[in-house]
């Protein structure tokens, strides 16, 4: 059922869902700079035919609704909001096998209704409680039929916000951006309403360890000569995984590192792992890993693009191969400069279908600094200090790479 790589079944029917390149929504833009509404209490009610969800906001929140298949799901899209919510009174029941929310971009937040048959909304509506003190947004939703799911999909016409609608730079070769500083795209893994793996001691979630780790990678790294480091987000909010790589496109990066803190259901595995990319995984491991992360787009409703035709392209298979060449070697470096530093898994360096890494131009690593499923794991991950050594061994790594790189003229 979940894929690596997205196919063709994953592919949208709809044609505007197709250019899924643009701005936010413009209804939104108003309410961006007040303060954000507060969600404060919530319920559901029903069964699996037929599930009412009600929100209570302090004011009179702006929304839209909007279907998204494979899986099946309902978004409800709203002006920046604080979920001051429960999170039992939002736990699925009824026809809803997953609720999720939260965090999308600047002024923009969430709620991912997931279903496990075709739905339909029925009733949206905003109602007025006495004298305007607080607003109810009521949802009904029933189950449909395939093909009514299908009919309100085509007949909605919406633009979700994904990469930014800029064209592609010209190919860099990796390790170009001549004359400037070496630039390294810093990637803090999920985010907003994509909250990643959580610790099973500290129930920190893996987007804050990633964020924290990566604003201390960057500092680390702005010590080197010559070096520029830039953050792909630097506060809670999510970003696409398509995204990412086009932030680091866009700045002429020489590098990608993206950072993330996993969870597996082998408890007593631990240490870091050094990914690189491949069309075939590594190992079992490497493959279920990149299969959850690549879900972080449809976590947060959004849905896959097939690649761009370039990928055709025989210069660009060209460049895809020899910036290969340089994540392997950037990899190698990190891992052993991790070696008797930092606990390391066996067989470190492993590769898979990360879709963060799929920049053809830019040398890409992902780096799982350790699990949050492991407890020892956990608390090195929450601990700044430990972030910070760890942070100046990358740092360290990535000033090896950029060596050799120039001693071998790239
Ligand atoms: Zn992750």
């Amino acid at each position: 059922m979940l894929r690596l790589i997205p196919e063709k079944s994953l592919r949208f029917v709809a044609g505007a869902l197709a250019v899924l390149l643009g701005l936010a929504a413009p209804a939104f833009a108003a309410s961006a700079t007040a303060a954000p509404l507060l969600a404060f209490s919530a319920r559901i009610a029903g069964d699996d035919a037929r599930t009412r969800l009600i929100i209570d906001f302090d004011r009179k929140p702006d929304f839209k609704v909007h279907y998204v298949a494979n899986p099946y799901r309902v978004l409800i899209d709203l002006p920046e909001t604080d979920f001051g919510i429960k999170a039992e009174q939002l736990e699925a029941r009824g026809i809803f096998s997953e609720i999720r929310y939260g965090t999308m971009a600047e002024g923009r937040s969430r709620i991912v209704l997931t279903a496990k048959k075709p739905i339909t909304v029925a009733l949206a509506e905003v109602q007025e409680e006495q004298g305007a003190a607080s607003y109810r947004l009521v949802i009904d939703a029933a189950i449909a039929t395939k093909e009514a799911f299908q009919a309100q999909m085509e007949k909605q016409s919406w633009q979700e916000a994904t990469a930014p609608a800029t064209e592609q730079k010209p190919v860099m070769l990796p390790g170009g951006n001549a004359g400037g500083p070496f630039v390294i795209a810093v990637d803090a893994g999920h985010g907003g309403i994509d909250n990643g793996a959580r610790g099973g001691i500290t129930q920190t979630e893996e987007k804050n360890v990633t964020l924290a780790f990566a604003k201390a990678l960057a500092d680390a790294l702005n010590t080197l000569p010559d070096t520029k480091a830039i953050l792909t987000r630097d506060k809670d909010e999510f970003l696409s995984l398509s995204q990412r790589v086009q932030l680091a496109r866009n700045e002429g990066a020489n590098l990608l590192i993206s950072i993330h803190a996993d969870t597996l259901k082998q408890k007593d595995t631990r240490g870091a792992t050094v990914y690189t990319i491949s069309d075939k995984a590594s190992d079992s491991l490497a493959a279920s890993l990149a299969e959850r992360e690549n879900l972080s787009d449809q976590i947060a409703g959004i849905a896959f693009v097939d690649e761009p035709a370039e990928v055709a392209d025989i210069l660009l298979d060209l460049t895809r191969r020899e910036t290969q060449a340089f994540s392997i070697n950037l990899a190698q470096s990190v891992v052993s400069t991790f070696k008797n530093e930092v606990l390391l898994i066996n067989n470190p360096h492993r590769h898979a279908g990360f879709r963060v890494l799929t920049a053809p131009d830019v040398p890409s690593i992902l780096l799982e600094l350790g699990f949050m499923s492991n407890k020892d794991d956990e608390q090195l991950l929450i601990d700044p200090a430990w972030q910070k050594k760890v942070a100046g061994l990358v740092a360290k790594a990535v000033g090896e790479y950029r060596a050799t790189v120039v001693a071998n003229g790239g």
